[in-house]
C-alpha cells in the first residue's frame, strides 16, 4: 500500500490514505501565498493545483525561480494524487 509523506517544510508525518494527507496539509499547515497572483491557498496539493491550473508553466518558473525538473516533479505529484485521491471527499472534509 502506498504511503504518503507530508514533506511540507520537512514534516515527515506519513499517511496511509492520500485523502488524509491532503486534509492534513490543508488544515495543519499555514496557508501560503501564491507568488504569481498573491492568492492565499492551502499548502501541499492545493498549492500545486492552484499553480498549474491557474498559471502557465512560464509564470510559475519565473515567480518561483524553478527549473524544468521542479516543474516536472510537481506535475507528477499532482497527477499521482489526482489518479489516487477522491478530491470531492477531501474538499467536503476541509469545508465541514
Ligand atoms: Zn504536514
Ligand atoms: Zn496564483
Amino acid at each position: 500500500m502506498a504511503r504518503w509523506e507530508c514533506a511540507i517544510e520537512g514534516d515527515d508525518e506519513v499517511f496511509d490514505r492520500v485523502e488524509d494527507l491532503i486534509v492534513h496539509q490543508a488544515t495543519s499547515h499555514d496557508r501560503i501565498e501564491c507568488k504569481v497572483c498573491g492568492a492565499v491557498v492551502p499548502d501541499g496539493y492545493f498549492a500545486i493545483r492552484h499553480a498549474f491550473d491557474e498559471h502557465s508553466r512560464a509564470e510559475y518558473v519565473r515567480a518561483y525561480d524553478a527549473g524544468a525538473a521542479d516543474v516536472r516533479r510537481r506535475e507528477s505529484v499532482k497527477e499521482t494524487i489526482e489518479a489516487e485521491a477522491d478530491i470531492r471527499e477531501v474538499v467536503d472534509r476541509i469545508e465541514s
